[in-house]
């Protein structure tokens, strides 16, 4: 099939739970090996397992990429493992809500770390790699899939810090696609509403009852509903590029 991914090798960070869970079983679904990114080593087994009955092929790799030598040390140990690299979903992220007035700041470096510096630090690493692939590749073209958010378009009271990470996300993924779409190397950014994930699980008590009062009569997307809008970045023939995917639950204004 000419949009397969037979041959080539994609990384997903946050692979543990939630989107990037799906995303990277979808693209060993596709053919892909894949390397599976996150902090939790036993939910990565589990997922590698699963890929693995599947006839899938893939790499478990354990790292905080908030932290830069980790982040370089996962793109190291996936190439070096795998041989190649073709496809990068910069997926982990953490969204911790609230008012400005007396935040935690400690919420805000977590969420800065993370899901600005986390995903700079793994596409700087990735890019020679992409670059390659792009010019060597099975598919003659190397994709670069940044998560940004809803939130990454539009700031609401209550999430300015996170809003301020999903908004830096945008514009740095628009200025590097701008710098390396002619050596075949896509950049995309997908931005979710609402998902049924792990995400909100992670706010203090108070602000995940109003997140989850804010959601309560609507029904969220799921895990899968981005997995397939990433599928369908990386699946597209090499003269087509899909910069950009906002998908909202149905619901949701
Ligand atoms: P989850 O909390 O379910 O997943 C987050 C993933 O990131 C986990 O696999 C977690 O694994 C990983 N992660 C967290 N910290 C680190 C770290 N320091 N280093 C490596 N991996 C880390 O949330 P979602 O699946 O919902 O979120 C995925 C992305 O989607 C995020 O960027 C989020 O902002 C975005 N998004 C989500 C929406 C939603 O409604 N759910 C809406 C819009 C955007 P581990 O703990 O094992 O490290």
């Amino acid at each position: 099939m000419a949009d397969s991914l037979d041959g080539t090798v994609a990384l997903v960070t946050g692979a543990s739970s939630g989107i990037g869970h799906a995303t990277a079983r979808s693209l060993a679904a596709r053919g892909a090996a894949v390397a599976l990114v996150a902090r939790r080593t036993d939910r990565l087994e589990e997922l590698a397992a699963a890929i693995t009955a599947d006839g899938g092929r893939a790499l478990t790799v354990t790292a905080d990429v908030s932290d830069a030598e980790q982040a370089v040390a996962a793109v190291v140990q996936t190439v070096e493992t795998l041989g190649r690299l073709d496809t990068v979903v910069n997926n982990a992220g953490v969204m911790l809500l609230g008012p400005v007035v007396d935040a935690p700041v400690e919420e805000w470096d977590r969420m800065v770390d993370l899901n600005v510096k986390g995903l700079l630090y793994v596409a700087h690493a990735a890019l020679p790699h992409l670059l390659e692939a792009a010019q060597d590749g099975p598919r003659q073209v190397a994709d670069l899939v940044n998560v940004s958010s809803v939130a990454g378009r539009v700031a609401r009271n209550g999430s300015g810090v996170y809003n301020a990470t999903k908004h830096a996300v945008g514009a740095f993924s628009e200025s590097l696609r701008q710098e390396v779409t002619r050596r075949h190397v896509r950049v995309s950014l997908v931005e979710p509403g609402a998902v049924a994930t792990e995400l909100v699980s992670h706010n203090r008590d108070e602000v995940q009852e109003t997140i989850n009062q804010r959601f309560s009569d609507m029904e969220r997307l799921e895990s899968e509903d981005i997995a397939e809008a990433v599928e369908f970045i990386v699946t597209r023939p090499r003269r087509v590029a899909v910069n950009e995917l906002l998908v909202r639950p149905t619901e949701q204004e």
